[in-house]
Formats: C-alpha cells, structure tokens, sequence
C-alpha cells in the first residue's frame, strides 16, 4: 500500500512551508511595507508571487489539469533534486533508475548520498518489468525515476510497463516527460496516487533560459514538496515570460509540429548517408545516431561548427543529434554527406588568415545545395546569401574579424577571400560564358557586367546617403567588389541608381549574383573564352 506518511523524511514531516507576508495578509494591500523591498528600484524590485497563482492557472488550463495538482521548479533538474530531497533518507535510501537515460538523476542522488540503483534497458531500451518487479519490494526504495521518452534513446517507454510498477511500488514513481509534446502520449491525466509527472518548458516550449520545470502529481505529494522548496524558487520575469507562451499555445503546436516533420525527414535521410549504421527510432527532438566512427564524424562536424552530443560512453559509436531548423539541419547534412562523398562540380576554396580576420571561404559553383555564410555581420550575411542564392552557388563563408574595432577588415578580406575561392573554382577558366550582364530592379536600376577575363578592374558608380545599412557601413560596398574583383581577376562595371539605399545595395548584390551566374555558366565547348589563349 502507498502510504505518504510512511516514505516521508521524519525531518520534513512537521515541517511548514513558507510563508510570507503576504500569505498571511488577507486584505487588499496598497502599501507594502513588509519585505523590506527597494520601493524604486528598477521595475522589479518586488519579490515573485510565491504561489504562481497566475502561471499556475495559465499551466493548468494549457494542460487541462487541476492547479492544485502543480509545482513548479527552476527547471525539471530542480524538481529531481527536490523529490529526492523530501523523500530519501541520506546514507540509508535508494533510487532507481534505468540506464541509459538521462544523468540528472544519478547527479542529484550523488548529492544527497542516495544510493543510486542501476537497472539497465533491455537491448529495445524497454525496462524488463519482471526483472523490476523484486525489487520493489526494498522498504529503502522510495522512488523510481522514469524517463519517457528517454534522453539519450529517444524511445518511448511502454505505458503498461510503466503503470505496471505504480501498481507493484509502495514508494513514488517519478516519470520525467522533458519530450512528451514530441509525441502524443502522457501520463499527465493518469490520477495514480504514487506517480508525479514531471515537465519542463526547456524543450518543446523553447524557454530553456527562463529555467522552469513543473511537477505534476497527487496533490499530497505535491505538499510535501512545497515543504522543501526554496519559497521564491521561479522568479518574475520567468513567471512572465512562461504565461505569454502558454498564452499561445497554437504557435507552441506549430513549431513542435515542424520538428516533428524534421525529424522524420532527418531520420529517413540519414541512413542514405554513408558511414551511418543506425538512426534510432525518436519520439523526441533529437536523434540518436549510430555511426561507424561516432569520433571521427564528431570532429568533422565540430571543424564545420556543429556541435553534437557524443553519447558513445552510455551507447557505443553514438550521437545525440538535436533536431534543428530546416536550414540547420541540411547544414548538417551536407557536412555528414561531404565527408563521405567527393563533391562533383567546380569548388573552390580559400582560407585567409591575418592578425584582423580569419576566414574560411568555399565555393560550388555547380552545386547550390549547400550555403551559409556567418560574418558576424547581419547586413553582409544578407547579401551573401543574395549572391548564392540568385548567382545559384554554393557559398560557405565563415568569418571571424575585429568587429569591435567596425566591419572594415571582415568585409575587405571576405572578398579577398571569396574572389580567391572563384579564381580557384575557375581553374583555367575553360569552357565558362565568361561574359554576364543585368539591369533590372524596383525603385533602383543597376547594372552589373563582369568579365572574368583575367584582369582586375572596377568600375563603380553608385552613390548612398546614409553612412549605414544595418551593421554594414555603405563604403564598404564598393569597396567589396574592387576586393573581389582584385583576387577573382574580373572585370566588374557596375552602376546603379534610386532611393533607398537597402534596396540599392540589395539590388547590386543581386544583379552581381545574376551576372556571376551567367558568367560562370559552362558553355558546353569546353575551350578557353579568348582569342589570347590564355586567361
Ligand atoms: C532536457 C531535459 C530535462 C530538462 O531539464 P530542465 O532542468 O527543465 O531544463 C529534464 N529531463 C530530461 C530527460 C531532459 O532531457
């Protein structure tokens, strides 16, 4: 039988939780002058609401559940700490938990002296109930965390399994749902005396840097943990910020569903990928991966910028791979897929490195699929992206430059950089159109004509009234093509006219693109574009 009075600590037992004040107060206070607060202060300067009597209504409704049946944490980890706090005894209580999954647990019962017992999944990261079952009846076990779906496995543990040891347990089954919005399925509604659900707005909530996790249980057992909770535990702005997104819940369900759809297509595309064994099963926003050589493809992504889990100590030659954006995750395809295939098409590649700037440029000229430029500065980003996308070229550019001294170096040498990328993809510039022209565009005309002919030059004429366009100082416009035109050897001739700026200098980048796309354009002949002989 579960019998509350019985699992708690004697030393929280008589315990009272906190009370302030204003807990005490029962009229309506205008003046408050019993927490010894700042009354100016900066907009803050009164103590939360220790009950989160709003985020609680927000939370209960979001959920459909009753708001007596709440607690809230900083974070879900809190609330692990908190469990284990109120109910084992240090030095003479036990846990358990099922390995792999989730290392907040063994941590927390590491601190509290709390023994942590193992029991590991079965080889489909299922528990084996009947090699459960005699455990559970350690008068010294007083909780068994569950984590479902599992961090690092990313499977959903069984329901039945599940309800199976509330039902056999005297002590209190903790199931941590950190991924359930991931999937359909929830304990939350289940009303078991012995079970506490927990959940956080880390994940499918994208508030992982408010810090909020919530307990969902047996109103008893949540009483208990309002005894041995810090009082004022969740602070304002977090309180804040958790009910304006539980006050949307609709666009919640929208991102949740595109990860859900990008899951599926990662988990379909990776095992095309060569040197990938096994992409597990997911009922989270991450996948777990099995590769041939979990070490190596960790490296390569970290030289690309992409950060991974390695899980290969709890799951051999595994990664823990999050689901991201669309565009983050073809960003890492084609990583994973560039380290196993030789890329087809003319690439170029250029690496600057000075006391300023240091820049890696790539380039496929035949090749779109795959394109990210991160400079630091936004504007610039932007017409990069201009000229991969409308010049149909796969551009990577990756710069780190003194921007706290202004943008001039990182701008400068990204072109350098890019025109030694083309002057490398070029080759001996045989076969290309080697001529590219343009002029259209709203409010602004502009035309620019290149000749990768073999000769710097830049002719330029285009004028701005404002000093700045988003972070990009407006000299540096032409002063990125006269770079450019320098190290990829063109001939650029631009001008263009109009109002407003942005849409000016939008409008060069594009018809710059336009115009190194049709002058890069293979002309099928195959032969050198001059009559010299050499370009
Ligand atoms: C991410 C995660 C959490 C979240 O913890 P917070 O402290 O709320 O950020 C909890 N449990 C599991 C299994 C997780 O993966």
């Amino acid at each position: 039988m579960f019998d509350l009075e019985k699992l708690i600590r004697p030393n929280i037992k008589g315990l009272k939780p906190y009370q302030s004040a204003r807990d005490e107060f029962s009229g309506l206070a205008e003046v408050s002058l019993d927490a010894n607060e700042n009354p100016f202060g900066f907009g803050l300067n009164r103590y939360p609401d220790a009950n989160l009597t709003d985020l609680k209504k927000e939370f209960a409704a979001f959920r459909n559940v009753d708001s007596n049946r709440l607690i809230f944490g900083n974070g879900s980890d809190e609330l692990i700490d908190l469990l284990i706090r109120a109910f084992c005894e240090p030095g003479q209580d036990r846990i358990l938990i099922f390995p792999p999954t989730f290392g907040m647990y063994e941590v927390c019962g590491n601190i509290n002296n709390v023994e942590v017992q193992k029991q590991n999944l079965n080889e489909d990261f299922q528990i084996d109930i009947e090699s459960v079952k005699p455990k559970l009846n350690d008068s010294n076990l007083k909780l068994i965390f569950v984590c479902s779906p599992n961090n690092p496995t990313g499977n959903s543990i069984h329901r039945e399994t599940i309800l199976e040891i509330t039902k056999n347990f005297d002590g209190i089954v903790v199931v941590d749902e950190a991924y359930s919005d991931f999937t359909d399925s929830s304990l939350v509604s289940e009303q078991i005396p012995n079970l506490i659900v927990i959940q956080t707005f880390s994940k499918a909530i994208g508030l992982a840097g408010i810090r909020l996790g919530v307990g969902i249980g047996n109103t008893e057992v949540i009483d208990v943990l309002n005894k041995v909770k810090p009082p004022y535990n969740v602070n304002a702005l977090t309180q804040q910020k958790a009910i304006e997104a539980l006050k949307r819940p609709d666009e919640i369900k929208k991102q949740v569903s595109i990860l859900v759809e990008e899951r599926k297509r990662m988990s379909q595309t990776l095992p095309t990928i060569e040197g990938i064994r096994r992409v597990y099963s997911s009922d989270t926003n991450f996948l777990l991966v099995e590769f041939d050589d979990a070490q190596e493809v960790y490296n390569t992504l970290a030289e690309n910028g992409i950060v991974v889990r390695d899980r290969s100590k709890q799951v051999a030659n595994t990664l823990r791979i999050t689901v991201g954006t669309p565009e983050e995750n073809d960003r890492l395809l084609s990583v994973l897929r560039e380290e196993n295939y030789s890329t087809s098409g003319r690439t170029g590649e250029c690496l600057r490195s000075t006391s300023e700037t240091q820049i890696l440029v790539k380039i496929n000229l035949d090749d779109p699929s795959n394109s990210h430029s991160n400079t630091g500065i936004p504007f610039f980003d932007h017409m990069l992206d201009q000229i991969a996308r409308h010049g149909a070229i796969g551009l990577n550019i990756q710069t780190k430059g003194d921007l706290q001294i202004d943008p001039h170096h990182s701008i400068e040498d990204t072109a350098l950089a890019l025109g030694t990328a083309f002057d490398n993809a070029l080759g001996e510039r045989k076969g290309i159109e080697r001529y590219g022209f343009l002029l259209p565009m709203d409010d602004s005309l502009t035309q620019v004509a290149i000749d990768f002919g073999g000769r710097p030059w830049l002719e330029w004429e285009a004028d701005f009234k404002a000093t700045h366009v988003g972070d990009m100082p407006t000299e540096m416009v032409s002063h990125f093509f006269k770079s450019f035109s320098d190290t990829a050897r063109c001939n650029l001739n631009i001008k263009a006219e109009g109002d407003n700026d942005h849409h000016k200098i939008e409008s060069i980048f594009k018809a710059f693109a336009r115009a190194l796309k049709m002058a890069v354009r293979k002309d099928e002949s195959g032969v050198l574009p001059s009559t010299k002989g050499v370009l």
